[in-house]
């Protein structure tokens, strides 16, 4: 059996069976309301999964004609998928321990980030997994370049212009950050207070700051769940979430941190610097 939870905790499942077509989904819905380079799902049997607690904190937000995309409206986290012919989809960043199976492909990958590269083997496909059988999804609207080098949440309520500076780029696999984006691991990028401006919808923001945490908060858009830019409570840096992006930021993700901390279903293939902890003090 295992267990997922959203990052807050206040929601929870039970797992009772195997996790089938695993893999890591690039497209832009996913990209945006988990705020992360990519999405890694897999599908359960609807009997299989049971919400044991806080069913009464998911909020829904419909993403496009088929689908709704659920999250905790307390932390943000995307949570379990609605089901598609009786299978259920699951986040693999919310899992506590090793469902055993792996990912066995790239999904959607002709929507990727531009920023990211795709560097294993794994089969990449340019829509659902082979053998499963998705809906034809409605397009979703390019925001393209109209944030400058910025970005928005899913619903576009939310929008943020980035000036070009870009004072770090990280992976971070920390457990706080694969429950806050539901994914394998956060893609930030820092910027300053001075070259960063919410354009819109600001006041749609939330923001949950983990209790037990010295800072670790969470900024979300509440009517779509999008992780989106925080400003430190000292000010002066910005943490943006890397899938939010509308346009390439030319920066690049330049190390992994908290690797000591990664999923037990993924593996690192760039060649990247990696880090147990935190970065060495430079
Ligand atoms: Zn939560
Ligand atoms: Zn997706
Ligand atoms: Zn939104």
């Amino acid at each position: 059996m295992t267990v997922g939870r959203c990052l807050c905790g206040a929601v929870e499942w039970k797992l009772d069976g195997d996790l089938q077509f695993i893999t890591h989904c690039h497209c832009s819905r996913c990209r945006k309301t988990h705020g992360s380079a990519f999405a890694t799902y897999g599908m359960i049997a609807e009997s299989s999964i049971g919400c044991v607690r806080g069913a009464d904190r998911i909020e829904w937000f419909q993403s496009s004609k088929q689908f709704r995309r659920p999250f905790c409206r307390d932390c943000g986290s995307s949570t379990m998928a609605d089901p598609w012919n009786g299978l259920v989809g699951v986040p693999l960043g919310l899992l506590e321990g090793d469902p055993g199976a792996r990912p066995i492909g790239h999904i959607f990958a002709g929507s990727k980030a531009s920023w990211l590269e795709i560097g294993d083997d794994l089969p990449a496909s340019e829509g659902w997994p082979p053998g499963f059988d998705g809906p034809e999804l409605d397009d979703y609207p390019d925001r393209g370049t109209s944030n400058g080098c910025g970005g928005s949440c899913a619903c576009g309520a939310v929008a943020y212009e980035l000036g070009g500076v870009v004072t770090a780029c990280k992976n971070c696999h920390c457990q706080r950050c694969r429950k806050a984006r539901a994914a394998a691991h956060a893609s930030n990028l820092f910027t300053t207070t001075e070259a960063f401006r919410f354009k819109s919808g600001e006041e749609l923001l939330s923001r949950f700051a983990l209790p037990e945490a010295r800072r670790f908060s969470q900024v979300f858009c509440r009517d779509c769940g999008s992780p989106m830019p925080s400003v430190s409570a000292e000010g002066g840096r910005v943490c943006v979430p890397m899938g939010s992006l509308d346009a390439d930021p030319g920066a690049r993700p330049t190390e992994h941190i908290f690797v000591g901390s990664m999923a037990p279903w993924y593996s690192i293939s760039d060649e990247l610097p990696r880090h147990d902890g935190y970065p060495p003090a430079r």
